[in-house]
């Protein structure tokens, strides 16, 4: 693993007045670019050759600089780290970055400064890890089935290869688990080694509210240490929120998880306590489990029951695609800030107020 000391070694050798924010072309790169550039930073796009013209055509949100590889695994070599380095950049990873790359080989030979806390990438990866921190955390999440035989209730069976929500099946009892098992594995969407995830269906509407942690200029709600934003809230465009459109005869098709899109959504006002409070909770619990805690940017998935209140899901250490919604700010961005706020511009003011308060070290771990 990458020591800490060796990455602020190479923060040190920075220029601060020339700092680029550098991350791979793909999920929310077009936001983090426009935002940054808003801050005054220089921007760097790691990008596919094939995909350069696309990027040149937005151009407010096309980065200065790009840095063409064949596949995206390239980052970890050391001409891009080299290139990376000599051109002071803060790399962000979104959701793409760490899928392409990989969080193993992230962690292990990744070498620029990558903003935020590396050991949360652990922690979202593994879900068994994840029910832990909302343990901890005090938060309701899913009763989880060790074996398809406890199944009690309805259950939604996640399998852990299953990108994207694809493969992703409900079950009422361990009969129906087997039987819908055998029909993925026989049309192939499920395979053989991945491990399913059993856990209670919950009834409602869903929710992802993606919040700013940090104890840089801290603003939102106060807490111990830091503060805690609500940037804005989405929701995800799965096949399955039109199944009624299938109907009478269900076409398999609509019974898909598979995220093609996000809506905006604003919550009810008097749901925003609760929401906050559960986040708080998510980075008190982080800062116990592993110092200082999630950093920055991050997402909770929750769904609203009205009988039990909000019950958590999973969560996203990072920026999430939901945000491309609001480049220019959410509805609640304005009682935060002045000026149009997106989480990409986010995350490059807190580079910048770090840079000022010469904490920018704080930033990276
Ligand atoms: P995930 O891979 O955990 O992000 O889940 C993908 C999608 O599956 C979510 O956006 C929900 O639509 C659905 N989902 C996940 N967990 C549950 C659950 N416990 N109960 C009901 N729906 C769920």
């Amino acid at each position: 693993m990458m020591q800490r000391k060796e990455i602020l070694q190479n923060v040190s050798k920075y220029d601060l007045q020339r700092i680029a924010i550098a991350s791979i072309c793909s999920h929310s790169s077009l936001q983090i670019f426009y935002g940054a550039k808003m801050e005054g930073f220089k921007t760097i796009g790691i990008c596919i050759k094939d995909k350069l013209p696309y990027y040149q055509a937005f151009p407010e949100a096309s980065p200065e600089m790009f840095i063409v590889v064949d596949d995206y695994k390239e980052v970890l070599e050391d001409r891009v780290q080299k290139r990376l380095l000599e051109n002071n950049s803060i790399v962000i990873a979104h959701g793409s970055f760490v899928e392409y790359v990989g969080v193993k080989p992230l962690l292990d030979s990744f070498y620029v400064p990558m903003y935020g806390n590396r050991n949360v990438l652990e922690w979202e990866a593994d879900r068994e890890k994840q029910l832990e921190w909302f343990e901890k955390a005090g938060l309701r999440y899913p009763k989880v089935f060790k074996e398809p035989s406890e199944i009690d209730r309805y259950a939604f069976v996640k399998v852990y290869g299953a990108r994207g929500g694809k493969g992703y099946f409900k079950a009422k009892n361990s009969e129906e688990y087997h039987s819908k098992m055998n029909e993925k594995l026989r049309e192939g969407v499920i395979e053989k080694s991945d491990r399913p995830f059993i856990q209670e269906f919950i009834a409602g509407s869903r929710y992802y509210p993606h919040y700013f942690y940090t104890e840089i200029k801290p603003r939102g709600l106060k807490l111990e240490s830091g503060g805690l934003e609500l940037l804005s809230v989405d929701r995800r465009i799965e096949p399955i929120d039109e199944v009624y459109r299938g109907l009478p005869d269900l076409i398999p098709d609509y019974l898909d998880y598979t995220v093609s899109g996000n809506q905006p959504v604003v919550l009810r006002e008097s749901l925003i306590p609760e929401v906050l409070s559960t986040g708080a909770k998510l980075v008190k619990a982080s800062i116990e489990l592993f110092p200082p805690g999630i950093l920055g940017p991050f997402c909770i998935e929750m769904v609203f029951n009205p009988n039990k209140g909000f019950i958590v899901f999973e969560v996203s250490a990072r920026i999430v695609a939901g945000t491309n919604l609001y480049p220019n700010g959410s509805p609640y961005t304005p009682y935060i800030f002045k000026e149009p706020m997106s989480t990409g511009r986010r995350i490059a003011l807190n580079i910048k107020e770090a840079i000022i308060e010469g904490e920018l070290h704080r930033l990276f771990y």
